[in-house]
């Protein structure tokens, strides 16, 4: 199928998702100035979800987006949609204490759940299905942790369970690992069909959504919020933030001081093989299962129905489309899946994932009337879509104490401008941390 209307200002890169996905509804650049209630700043699931859930609650929504809804990390990820947060409950509620830190863990239960729901209703198609999803260990170590995470969420009624070895083994299809979780709520899905169909969805509410609309200042005026973009400039009486990963896009200090540097933007990268042969197709995730580690340098992988295995993982810092980024995720493909021989990747891209120093997303509100969300670590599709939900009852009025995302300040990361050095060390002892717990076990 195609990629939709012709779009020349930032292409998405040639992956699998764009040669397979729906095509993207028309969404005009912005051109002249316009009134809103709500301004919305970013077209990936965040922005796009609470768009959506402000239209239907009767709010005059304009979006903003600097290429096509789900340009950013919402059209290149690995679509797994994933229950959780990478950190335990005993985690969240030593960091924030009991009610707040309870409040936030239950809340990651809802993710699959919240995002499948939303998609039933709107018929959005993209390939969804819930086979489950498992998040295999690399060290006995782990595997210990895990089996707490499996208690936690057992105690919740759901059949999470410990994988040994063997087990592991034959549902991963690599021997790699010395054992997994196995969580039932998991699913999957063809990440940008989904962003254009929430973006669909929206527009049939009375969204208005600019694509090819880079935002360049958001101040206070006179009559609230004006948002000055390429084309025109919106007036609003609140704004929200969805820009992740990407809110450094227009330079500066644009969307608003301190946001880009409130999280690490970190490069992810994904490759597609070429079709697998039936007998090593049979070898790899046989019952359909998506799977993503928790090493400090993440992997993950999915089988698609064509027979191409989608592999991605932490690679090159640079993020400027070199092999030399690919390199490390296709050394890790070789390592995994020996069985694959010297089969060729078709595909291969990258994207952005927004990492926060406390490893969940995050809600600002650094004035009146203005909000941001972003920060969902890797792991926002299920995350992401919910929060958009979170943020929009947040501009609808929801009171502090009901909402499950606590709201902080904009804390910038100290020595952000000197993150590529740092993380260049950071890679090389994460990665050797990872090998030691490996060999350990
Ligand atoms: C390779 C990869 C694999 C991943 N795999 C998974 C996975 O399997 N499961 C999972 O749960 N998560 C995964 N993730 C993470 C997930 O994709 C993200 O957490 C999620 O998409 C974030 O959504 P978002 O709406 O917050 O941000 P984004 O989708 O990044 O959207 C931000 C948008 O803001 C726009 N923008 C920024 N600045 C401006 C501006 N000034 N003006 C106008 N627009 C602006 C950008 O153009 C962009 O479209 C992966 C990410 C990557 C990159």
């Amino acid at each position: 199928m195609t990629a939709g209307p012709a779009r020349n200002v930032r292409p998405l890169p040639d992956s699998y998702w764009v040669a397979t996905a729906e095509p993207a509804a028309p969404t005009p650049p912005l051109a002249g100035d316009r009134r809103a209630d709500i301004c919305i700043v970013g077209g990936g699931y965040a922005g796009l979800s609470a768009a959506l859930h402000l239209a239907e609650a009767g709010a005059a929504v304009t979006l903003l987006e600097a290429a096509e809804p789900g340009w950013g990390a919402s059209g290149r990820n690995g679509g797994q949609i994933i229950p959780g947060f990478k950190a335990e409950r005993r985690e969240l509620v030593r960091r924030l204490g009991e009610a707040p830190g309870g409040r936030l863990f239950d809340w990651s239960g809802s993710f699959v759940d919240f995002t499948l729901e939303l998609i039933e209703r709107h018929g959005i198609a993209c390939q969804v299905s819930r086979p489950g999803w498992i998040q295999p260990a690399h060290s006995a170590a782990i595997l210990r942790d895990y089996e707490r995470r499996a208690a936690e969420w057992q105690a919740r009624g759901v059949a999470a369970r410990i994988l040994d070895a063997a087990e592991s083994e034959r549902l991963l299809g690599t021997g790699w690992y010395k054992g997994a979780y196995l969580d039932p709520r998991g699913g999957r899905l063809q990440p940008l069909s989904y962003a254009r169909g929430l973006a669909r969805a929206a527009l049939k509410a009375g969204v208005q959504i600019h694509g090819d609309t880079l935002v360049r200042d958001v101040t206070r005026g006179p009559k609230g919020w004006r948002v000055a973009a390429e084309g025109g400039v919106v007036e609003a009486d609140r704004v929200l933030l969805c820009t992740n990963a990407y809110s450094a896009l227009a330079g500066g200090d644009a969307p608003w001081p301190g946001l880009a540097r409130s999280v690490v933007p970190v490069p992810s990268y994904m490759v597609a093989t070429a079709p697998l042969g039936e007998n090593v197709r049979r070898t790899i995730l046989p019952e359909g299962h998506t799977a993503a580690d928790l090493k400090r340098l993440t992997n993950h992988f999915r089988l698609e129905s064509d027979g191409r295995l989608l592999f991605g993982g932490r690679g090159g810092l640079r993020d400027d489309g070199s092999d030399s980024g690919f390199a490390p995720v296709i050394g890790k493909l070789r390592e995994f899946f020996p069985q694959l021989g010297a089969i060729a990747c078709d595909y291969y891209w990258s994207g952005r994932v927004a990492l926060t120093l406390d490893h969940v997303p995050h809600l600002h509100e650094p004035a009146p009337g203005l909000h941001a969300a972003l920060g969902c670590n890797g792991r926002g599709v299920g995350m992401a879509t919910a929060m958009g939900k979170v943020a929009a009852d947040r501009l609808l009025g929801r009171p502090l104490e009901e909402c499950p995302v606590p709201v902080s300040p904009i804390r910038p990361i100290p020595f952000h401008g000197f993150r590529l050095p740092a993380m260049q060390v950071t890679v090389w002892w994460k990665a050797l941390r990872d090998a030691r717990e490996r060999a350990a076990s």
